[in-house]
């Protein structure tokens, strides 16, 4: 299995060589030259397999380079019941016979980024110890991401982080999720600033390209290969929670941002796992949704870009998108080339009067979007439903699942991050304050580690320079 970009100037690389890489050089993203094809027969043999087993018998048909025994082994202290509350890692909750809940984030950090976070620290260590390199890695996050890479990084030999996050403008549970780390090589920066401040400093750093190179910086944003590997898993482990047979289809509801969950459900389609509709859920920022309407993909600007009661689905442009083109285009990758030449100036592409357009539905996809009126209702109808509490992000997908689902095909709907997160908008749907998974009631309390700074790149760099350890 080797690597090309959805640009097509990248020569074929191994999976190990573009783990660590961020865009290709050619400003596209590494793809799999082909997507594995599941039998009947290997589908078949994989319905009773747990977690950590399926995984590996997915990935190692992504990962070649990586001998058998150390990827299982990775996986094995990855996917463990510690991490992820139980053996089941994503369980199924059945809500009616043909409408089900995929609960995916019971890890660390209580949202779905953790499933592919948390694999990325161990392979990247693994990858590192091979080399004996370090990595230093610069973020910037308003919450979610930020959070979820540190738990993942924590303690890790050979890498540190480097996340900036504007200064007394994340929640207090995300706060005091992330400075209440006190591993030493996590560095929380909070900014004096907006998020476009924190975001605005890691591209003028990494447009350095010889301060990049000298202190190894590198990121682990959503765009990462490895990220979207790792989410195709759960799609084939709710398939088989939610079916008795291989004969049976299913659809996945899924809400959206930077097209990175979704993008592993099309990939695990593209495979051979019998999915019938891929089911994208947007909040008000619907850049996605305009475009599975339309063909129209028009990314916003900054100012065009509300901030939500889902704001981990605050996006302005699907940063993943570019690889559902690649494959709408029969991996055409000079008409990317061409489409994203737009996109790169700040333009929009329209595919409506193409035969493109036409071609999305025979690939599952079928869009809509939510807004906080409707997540609100979701919310309460839910519990009141069913007793079962949900966030404002699964809500999303659970609104636009129900509305676009084909009623003779069970609907699986992705759960994104746990309601205790949210506790302000789910006060305001059901009257009462979200639990507390064990172990966070006092999140709050506990001593916080993190500077502050100006917004201002010199100030970080010469924090990086002498903290880097390179
Ligand atoms: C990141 C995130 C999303 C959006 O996922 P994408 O892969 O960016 O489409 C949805 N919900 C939650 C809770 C998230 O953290």
């Amino acid at each position: 299995m080797r690597y090309i970009s959805t640009r097509g100037g990248m020569p074929p690389k191994p999976f190990s060589e573009i783990l660590l890489s961020g865009l290709s050089p050619d400003g596209g993203l590494a793809i799999p030259e082909t997507y594995p094809k599941i039998t009947g027969d290997e589908l078949g043999s994989w319905r009773n397999l747990d977690y950590p087993s399926l995984a590996f018998e997915i990935l190692s048909r992504f990962v070649d380079d990586i001998p058998s025994e150390d990827l299982r082994a990775i996986i094995d202290r990855t996917y463990t019941a510690d991490n992820f509350g139980s053996s089941d890692i994503t369980p199924l909750r059945t809500l009616k016979p043909d409408f089900h809940i995929l609960a995916l984030s019971n890890g660390p950090t209580l949202a779905f980024k953790d499933i592919a976070m948390q694999l990325l620290g161990n392979l990247f260590e693994y990858v590192l110890s091979k080399t004996g390199e370090t990595l230093n890695i610069l973020g910037a996050t308003s919450g979610d991401t930020g959070s979820s890479a540190e738990y993942a990084m924590r303690g890790k030999h050979g890498i540190r982080v480097f996340m900036l996050s504007p200064h007394k403008k994340m929640s207090r549970f995300q706060t005091a999720q992330m400075f209440s780390l006190q591993d030493e090589n996590i560095f929380n920066i909070a900014i004096r600033g907006v998020f476009d401040d924190c975001q605005d400093i890691v591209k003028a750093v990494s447009n350095d390209h010889i301060f990049k190179k000298r202190h190894r910086i590198g990121t682990v944003n959503s765009i990462n290969w490895a990220r979207v590997m790792a989410q195709i898993v759960y799609y084939f482990k709710g398939y088989f929670a939610a079916t008795q047979s291989n004969d049976e289809q299913v659809s996945f509801a899924v809400p959206s941002g930077n097209f990175g969950n979704i993008c592993a459900g099309h990939v695990a389609r593209m495979m051979g796992l019998p999915i019938k509709q891929l089911i994208l859920a947007t909040n008000e920022n619907d850049v996605l949704d305009e475009f599975f309407r339309s063909g129209v993909y028009r990314p916003r600007t900054t100012s065009e870009t509300m901030h939500t009661s889902s704001p981990s689905m605050d996006i302005s442009k699907a940063s993943n998108f570019e690889r559902f083109i690649f494959d709408l285009t029969g991996r055409d990758a000079g008409k990317v080339t061409e489409l994203w030449s737009e996109i790169d100036k700040g333009r929009a592409f329209d595919l409506s009067n193409t035969t493109l357009f036409d071609r999305i539905k025979s690939f599952g996809f079928i869009s809509g979007n939510s807004n906080h009126a409707s997540r609100i209702e979701t919310i309460r109808h839910i519990y009141n439903k069913y007793s079962v509490l949900i966030d404002t992000h699964t809500a999303d997908g659970v609104k636009v699942g129900q509305a676009l689902r084909e009623s003779d095909v069970p609907l699986i709907c992705m759960e994104t991050a746990q309601p205790a997160k949210f506790s302000e908008s789910i006060q305001e749907a059901v009257g009462f304050e979200p639990p507390r998974p064990a172990g966070l009631e006092d999140l709050e309390d506990l001593l916080q580690r993190f500077i502050v700074k100006d917004a201002n790149t010199e100030g970080i760099k010469s924090y990086i320079a002498e903290h880097s350890g390179c």
